[in-house]
């Protein structure tokens, strides 16, 4: 949906009042937060309530419940303005601060979707008595969902935008009846993967997963074709690496460093490191972290001098390379084993080890998972076995600066993709084939639990965990319920013609 269109749907969910006249005693901090409340049904709290107050109230954890399982009627959810206001898809239940529920999608009576996030509260005020007004966390909230309206405006949201509020206590006002009975039934929608396995049978979904899995390979493969036509296969593979390794917030500025220090100019100052009498894997350092404007000089930083960081001071002046702002980084809110200063030591390690990137097609070959992790592990030596940072003083760390559940992640998304770009394409799939699953991901963790969730079991490796990435991505967020490979052999759902789906 372009931005036009976002901003036409929220003026048509806009309309109500502008001042907040109304205000009451505010709540000290949110009742529920994240999945705990969103998960759990309470629905029996509220009839083990008894009614002390004329009209029935929810509490926060009851809303979610609501939300989660759509068991809001029709009719129930309108704006101040008097809009109508469509579930698409409820979204996720957050994990940790943020909002209740992350990914959701809305439609108006045009039809227009807006996609964002969704949060619950008992009263409209407490989204700025929590804070949340300030916090950029919210920003991307479209939709806040109350009991009661007690500000009668939209909301603020951080970075000057609002969302609208739809309010429950003026239809349950209407109909307290019938709120029981409402409360009790059963979820009127469920995510049709939830009975994947039942309808297609363990193997069918796993061959599912398989599909989509290579398909998400075949689509980097693509990227990666794209790149090396444009700027050679070891200049792909160089910012492919450094990108991988900026997980955690940092892929971003990781790929920008990549073009402004290219690997030719790297490989140059590796070259000249033994006339500046250090050794290449530190010459990659100062240039990677010089580059990158992570220097103690660069920072402002008034940090004792030190050994092993003045030489890549001199050696990064010397060098006359430009830097990017230290500012591009997230520096704050990162664990130190994922510092970007740590990464870009692990840049520099795996560089250094493998001569050039080009190298990284090799592995294809290897006879193992294991053998193919070797090479793209790197163990932390001398001054990054206590150091994230060199404007932090020493700590303890883990001892790899790439560890194997990284160096998957490499393979997967780094290695496997631009051999099959490269002409490797039976090599790099059969390998991929039998890589060990990866840790289990956050936003693919309902996708399992869906899965899970009838009894039966779908064994899962990488190929199949890439493949719920791929569900995630290109069908859950896209409003792909129904639609979905996953959906297929439903009663009117998951009968795609060719060219139709998520967006791929
Ligand atoms: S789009 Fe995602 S959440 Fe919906 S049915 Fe398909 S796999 Fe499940």
């Amino acid at each position: 949906m372009s931005g036009v269109a976002v901003s036409r749907e929220r003026a048509a969910y806009d309309g109500g009042r502008t001042t907040a006249d109304n205000r009451r005693q505010m709540p000290p901090a949110c009742e529920t937060h994240g999945s705990s409340a969103a998960e759990n049904d309470p629905a029996s709290d509220l009839l083990a309530h008894g009614d002390p107050q004329p009209l029935p109230r929810l509490t926060e954890a009851q809303l979610a419940a609501l939300w989660r399982g759509r068991r809001f009627p029709e009719g129930a959810l309108v704006t101040r303005g008097g809009v109508p206001v469509r579930v698409v898809h409820q979204g996720r239940p957050g994990r940790g601060p943020g909002p209740d529920f992350r990914g959701a999608v809305i439609a108006g009576p045009s039809g227009l979707t807006l996609r964002g996030d969704v949060e619950l509260h008992v009263r409209s005020s407490s989204f700025r008595a929590h804070g949340h007004a300030a916090d950029p966390a919210y920003a991307g909230v479209v939709l806040h969902v109350v009991f009661d309206d007690d500000t009668g405006a939209d909301t603020p949201l951080p970075g000057g935008g609002t969302a609208p509020v739809v309010a429950l206590a003026p239809w349950v006002a209407r109909r307290a009846g019938e709120l029981e009975r409402w409360l009790e039934r059963p979820p009127l929608w469920r995510e049709p993967c939830h009975d994947a396995v039942a309808r297609l049978g363990a193997e069918g979904a796993g061959a599912t997963l398989d599909a989509e899995g290579d398909r998400r390979l075949a689509a980097h493969a693509a990227r990666y074709a794209e790149e090396a036509a444009a700027d050679g296969i070891g200049q792909a593979l160089y910012a492919g690496l450094l990108e991988a390794l900026g997980y955690g917030g940092n892929s971003t500025p990781m790929r920008a460093l990549a073009r402004a220090l290219p690997w030719r100019a790297l490989r140059a100052g590796g070259e000249r490191a033994p006339r500046r009498g250090i050794a290449r894997r530190q010459a990659f350092e100062a240039l990677l972290l010089g580059a990158a404007g992570l220097l103690p000089s660069q920072r402002g930083r008034a940090v004792p001098p030190d050994a092993y960081v003045e030489p890549l001071e001199r050696t990064f002046a010397a060098s006359g390379l430009a830097a990017m702002p230290a500012a591009a980084w997230k520096l704050w809110g990162v664990r130190p084993a994922n510092a970007p200063a740590r990464r870009l030591a692990a840049a520099a390690a795996l560089l250094d080890a493998l001569g050039e990137p080009s190298a990284l097609l090799r592995v294809p070959g290897a006879a193992t998972a294991g053998e193919a992790l070797r090479p793209l592990s790197a163990v932390a030596e001398g001054y990054w076995r206590t150091h994230f940072d060199p404007c932090a003083g020493p700590c303890r760390l883990p001892p790899a600066l790439v560890g194997r559940s990284r160096a998957l992640e490499i393979l997967v998304n780094v290695v496997l993709p631009a051999a099959v770009a490269g002409g490797d394409a039976a090599r790099a799939r059969a390998l991929y084939a039998r890589l060990p699953r990866p840790a289990s991901y956050g936003a693919t963790r309902f996708l399992e639990g869906a899965l899970a969730s009838g009894g039966g079991r779908v064994p899962l490796d990488t190929r199949r965990a890439q493949g719920l990435l791929a569900l995630h991505h290109d069908w859950c967020t896209q409003g792909g319920c129904g639609r979905c490979p996953l959906s297929e052999g439903r009663e009117g759902e998951g009968r795609r013609s060719e060219g139709e789906g998520g967006r791929r």
